[in-house]
């Protein structure tokens, strides 16, 4: 088989849920868009379902849909889009509770499904989402009036606990949801570890579950190992792979492994980037294609079937730091050419 094998580890996500609920110590859902963070919402949202968890976050209504068929009735989803044109069936179906970013949202909620569910929005800062303290103003009584279940907000610099951002927004969502009876939410995993005075009644972690940062003590979730295509032996001054950016300044074995930039593995990755085989560390040379990579795999003895990317040794965001990016990036990047094993 030449395509690289992904392992995800379900009884890891749901330790990490554990953990962050400990930490918590208040209701902790689990926020499980983009599929879950590549992982498989279905399978993920139904072992975390059996873990415990009573309240699921997604991105759009379909993923909430998704996920439903998945885990069955009980748990609450709730959709950070809120209520779209053309989402009443499927919220209804579906038993989805939309988040209302804005009155217009609202208004199409409560016309389209009276009585419905829905959960209510607020901007404390970030200026991405929800409803802002002038429009939350004039709209407060008429809002409280349809029963909301829920108040969230949301942190734009949580993974930087100094960061000044973070107090800012605390103050303002304690002052727009001042003397409000409905359960508040404000953290997600970077408010999860601020401490108590961001966790109100609910945090919704979502990249912790899945062993990413800013959850240090996360365990690792995703492993990835890529199989040898071919070796061959480069002699001192021969290029290595697309554009010649690599010579080899002595002979050396090179490896080409089965993935590249269409799984995911993007190009920034290249230069710096190393895998594992066994204990031995190896490094990327040349420039990564859209279906292998080459390796330098002279330090090794012999040429192993496969080395590994993702796994204990180096977790998802010591690949995103090779590309200048984060780990929630690599994982929702991770591509579906991988053959997949979930493992409880
Ligand atoms: C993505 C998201 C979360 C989860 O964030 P993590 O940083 O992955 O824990 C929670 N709330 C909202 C509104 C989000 O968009």
């Amino acid at each position: 088989m030449s395509t690289g094998k992904l392992t995800i580890d379900l009884a890891a996500i749901a330790d990490n849920w554990r953990a962050l609920a400990k930490i918590a110590g208040v209701e902790t859902g689990a926020t499980v868009k983009a599929d879950a963070y590549g992982c498989d919402i279905g399978r993920v949202g139904a072992h975390l379902a059996e873990a415990g968890v009573r309240q699921f976050f997604v991105a759009m209504a379909e993923e909430g849909l998704a996920l439903r068929k998945a885990i069955g009735t009980g748990p609450v989803i709730s959709v950070f889009s809120g209520h779209m044109a053309g989402d009443a069936e499927v919220i209804a179906g579906a038993e989805l509770t939309p988040m209302v970013n804005s009155l217009d949202q609202m208004l199409r909620h409560v016309e389209a499904l009276p009585g419905h569910p829905f959960g209510l929005q607020l901007d404390t800062g970030m200026n991405r989402l929800g409803m802002e303290p002038s429009e939350w103003t004039a709209l407060r009584e008429i809002a409280l009036s349809q029963n909301p279940v829920l108040v969230m907000s949301h942190l734009a610099c949580a993974d930087e606990p100094a960061h000044q951002m973070n107090e800012q927004q605390r103050k303002q969502f304690d002052d727009m949801t001042q003397g409000l009876s409905i359960p508040r939410s404000l953290a997600a995993t970077g408010g999860t570890l601020l401490g108590p005075d961001y966790h109100y009644d609910l945090v919704r972690p979502g990249i912790g579950l899945y062993g990413g940062m800013p959850f240090a003590d996360a365990k690792p979730v995703v492993t990835l190992d890529i199989p040898i295509i071919q070796t061959r032996e480069v002699a001192a001054g021969e290029t290595v792979g697309y554009g010649n950016t690599w010579t080899a300044q002595t002979p050396a074995r090179i490896a080409t492994i089965a993935a590249g930039y269409a799984d995911g593995l993007i190009r920034a990755m290249g230069a710096g980037a190393t895998l594992q085989a066994g204990s031995a560390t190896v490094p990327v040379v040349g420039r990564v294609s859209m279906d292998s990579i080459t390796v330098d795999i002279s330090a090794l003895p012999n040429a192993p079937e496969s080395l590994q990317l993702i796994g204990p040794h180096q977790g998802v965001d010591a690949v995103a730091d090779y590309a200048g990016t984060i780990g929630y990036e690599i994982l929702t990047s991770l591509g579906h050419r991988y053959a997949r094993t979930w493992t409880t």
